[in-house]
């Protein structure tokens, strides 16, 4: 039980638990709830535990319910384009099971091998690629969850226009397990992008590689935008000895999918030509630039 009291945060406190539950399916979630409804028991719902703001700490007397073993993709409806899966499922997981049929799950937090499709919509987790295609709010179709008092209700729809009615899958959305227990989600799912092309420069400023997002922002839509000031470099670096120029002041990588031609992320102006200052690396573009994935992993 101690393994479940807290998550990956490290200056959050968390209470000593009266019981664990292991949820194996929605019955158990439900007549979790019924029970502590009654007793007047606290629950926190936890899902894979690596939030880094104590959300899914254990308070003193509470039940932990743990939704991780309900990890099941029940469904991927390519016509659609939708996956119906259970809330344990780690995002990761279910990005590669829907890439085998061509298509993409695209909500990336770079918790992507470790954390699950409920904890991502309980805080509404984003990614490298919420600059174009925004955060988890902006790929779920509809909701199945808990009441506190065990009811079970259904919010969404997954056709593309569903506009009748309260809007409570995204009130659902980011509500950090305050309002009920995610026990299925219906997600979006886009076509696989084709190779993206992408761009790693160094800047000796971070205000000089702001600029040049914004640049490129001008020229191109990103589908992917990551910038590290010295700091950052400096600790990615001693993490994964990839080599980063630690003299840089930041570094910043950004890819737009094959759709966008690459000579228009060359003309991007990659740093304000202020008179005196130095000037930035000459930026490296590729297509499926190796040193870029390498980034996007160590976040
Ligand atoms: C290395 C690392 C990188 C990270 N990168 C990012 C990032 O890029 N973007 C980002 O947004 N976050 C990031 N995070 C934070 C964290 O991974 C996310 O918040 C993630 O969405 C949490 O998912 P989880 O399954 O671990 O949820 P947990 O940590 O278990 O829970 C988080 C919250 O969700 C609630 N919850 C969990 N499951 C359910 C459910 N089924 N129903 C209702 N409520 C539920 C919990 O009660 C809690 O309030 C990162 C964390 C780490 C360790």
């Amino acid at each position: 039980m101690l393994a479940y009291r807290r998550d990956q945060s490290l200056l959050t406190e968390a209470g000593m638990p009266l019981a664990l539950v292991r949820a194996r399916d929605t019955d158990d979630v439900v007549e979790t709830m019924k029970w502590a409804h009654r007793h007047g028991v606290p629950v926190v719902t936890r899902g894979a535990g690596t939030g880094l703001a104590g959300a899914a700490n254990a308070l003193d007397g509470c039940i932990v319910l743990s939704v991780e073993k309900l990890n099941e993709i029940l469904h991927i409806d390519t016509a659609a384009r939708t996956a119906t899966v259970q809330p344990g499922v780690i995002n990761g997981d279910l990005a590669a099971a829907v890439a085998e049929h061509g298509l993409w799950y695209v909500p990336d937090p770079g918790s992507r091998a470790i954390s699950s499709i409920g904890g991502n919509l309980a805080t509404n987790a984003g990614g490298t690629c919420c600059a174009k295609y925004g955060v988890t709010a902006d790929h779920v179709a509809r909701i199945k969850a808990v009441l506190a008092d065990g009811r079970i209700i259904h919010t969404g729809a997954a056709t593309r226009k569903n506009v009748a009615g309260l809007n409570l899958t995204q009130l659902l959305v980011g509500s950090e397990g305050t309002l009920a227990v995610i026990v299925e989600a219906t997600m979006r799912l886009r076509a696989a992008p084709s190779a993206a092309a992408t761009v790693v420069a160094n800047f000796p400023t971070t205000a000089q590689a702001i600029d040049a997002v914004l640049a490129i922002r001008d020229r191109v839509e990103p589908c992917l935008v990551e910038l590290m000031d010295r700091t950052t470099i400096a600790a990615v670096d001693a993490m994964t000895h990839m080599g980063l120029d630690e003299s840089a002041g930041a570094c910043c990588s950004s890819s737009a999918t094959a759709a966008t031609p690459l000579r228009r992320l060359r003309r991007v102006p990659m740093c304000a030509r202020t008179p005196g200052q130095p000037r930035c690396t000459t930026p490296t573009i590729r297509s499926r630039a190796k040193s870029s994935c390498r980034l996007v992993e160590s976040r």
